[in-house]
């Protein structure tokens, strides 16, 4: 099977596409096709390559976990570390890619939209790191809860812009990052967070992230003397660390890939972000993919314990990846995400950042199911010290 998606058009089957106000049309184009031809350059690449090195600090290790291993008493562990990486989670990665692309383009102003502030923190330390002007959009609320993030944001220099409509969280401050979009498109460069968002966005941010894959065959490779995993999990909210894990294995055929969402309080609950498990397709964002929507056809607000999960959306590759079954998704309560904090603590010496715990928490079920000689891989998307009082308060 080969696999070359997303179309020229953008689309991943029927997920996907640019649903976005016509002024921003040739903005989208013009984006793709410096995007292209960045990736295509040696001198880009040789740039990305190097920031990811020397301050990123990849490659991240792959780590054999001996006592989780022994915890199930069937197939080798293995974490891959993006927990290691500067800031602490995979998303620099994209960050960094896209300011390079940014600078480029001679865009000099660069807006961002953040929910749990992860993005935003990432996005800020990039632009700090490149002397560039960065305004991050967040809604009042978010900023209520994740008052350490935007400290962070305004100690690297961000200005942190409050957004007061709706349910003051992510979405509204995506809508008020893209009405700025469309009002200064002339000098500035829109930094989307996850695969989310019009083409060219989803395959971007993929790429940027496909680095994580790559390596893991290479480690595997020296590890085992196999370039392939038989079982592949990661944490899903837009799907990008997952996305980065799963892309470079989606044409062998033999990994299983698992996507793990959040439950919330339970998919059959209001206080979830089950978004496979109970979505169905729409629009948000500029492209169509699986949606969490109430009776009247409204975006419903999403709920889970890791606020980098808590998004209504995810992303349009994954929607096809679903509905083609290549990847399979589950969904992980709160609770059990909880229980995902504390065992890898407790037998790895590794606090995982509540994402993560969601894909932890899913060995529960995958592992009896598998032999002694096979190998699972989980993507460890970042650490858990951003998380300690949400993990507290719930031990
Ligand atoms: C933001 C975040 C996620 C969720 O985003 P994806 O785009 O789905 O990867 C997962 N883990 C961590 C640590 C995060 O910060």
């Amino acid at each position: 099977m080969t696999y070359d998606l997303p179309t020229k058009e953008g689309y991943f089957g029927n997920f996907g596409g640019k649903f976005v106000p016509e002024i921003l049309i040739p903005v989208l184009e013009e984006l793709e096709e410096a995007y292209n031809e960045a990736w295509q350059d040696d001198e880009f690449q040789a740039e990305y390559r190097h920031l990811l090195n020397e301050y990123v600090g990849r490659p991240t290790k792959l780590t054999y976990t001996n006592r989780l291993t022994d915890h199930y008493g069937k197939a080798k562990i293995y974490l891959k570390r993006e927990d290691l990486c500067h800031t602490g989670a995979h998303k620099i990665n994209n960050a960094i890619g896209q300011i390079l692309l940014a600078r480029r383009m001679g865009k000099d102003r660069i807006i961002a939209e953040t929910g749990a502030g992860q993005h935003g923190v990432a996005t800020a330390t990039a632009c700090a790191k490149f002397g560039v002007d960065c305004i991050v959009y967040m809604g009042a609320e978010d900023m209520e809860r994740q008052k350490l993030n935007v400290e962070r944001m305004r100690l690297l220099g961000t200005e942190v812009r409050s957004v007061t409509s709706g349910s003051q969280t992510l979405k509204d401050a995506t809508n008020e990052a893209i009405r700025d979009w469309v009002t200064n498109v002339e000098d500035t460069f829109y930094i989307i967070g996850s695969v989310v968002g019009p083409h060219p966005y989803p395959k971007m941010v993929r790429n940027f992230h496909k680095v994580i894959g790559d390596e893991i065959r290479d480690q595997l490779k020296e590890a085992e003397g196999r370039e392939v995993p038989d079982h592949l999990l990661a944490c899903v909210g837009g799907g990008s660390n997952a996305i980065g894990a799963f892309y470079p294995f989606i044409e062998d055929e033999e990994v299983k890939m698992y996507g793990l969402e959040a439950a919330g309080l339970g998919a059959d609950t209001d206080e979830t972000a089950a978004t496979l498990t109970i979505g169905t397709p729409g629009v948000l964002h500029g492209s169509m993919s699986y949606l969490l929507h109430d009776a009247d056809g409204q975006i419903q607000l999403a709920h889970s314990i890791s606020a980098g999960l808590d998004y209504p959306g995810i992303g349009p590759e994954h929607s096809y990846l679903h509905e083609t079954k290549r990847v399979q998704y589950h969904s992980i309560t709160d609770e059990q995400a909880m229980e995902g904090v504390k065992l890898l603590s407790e037998t790895e010496g590794i606090i995982p950042a509540l994402e993560t715990a969601h894909a932890i928490a899913y060995l529960d079920e995958l592992m009896p199911n598998t032999e002694k000689d096979e190998i699972v891989v989980l993507n460890c998307s970042g650490r858990g010290d951003k998380d300690m009082t949400t993990i507290s308060n719930n031990l």
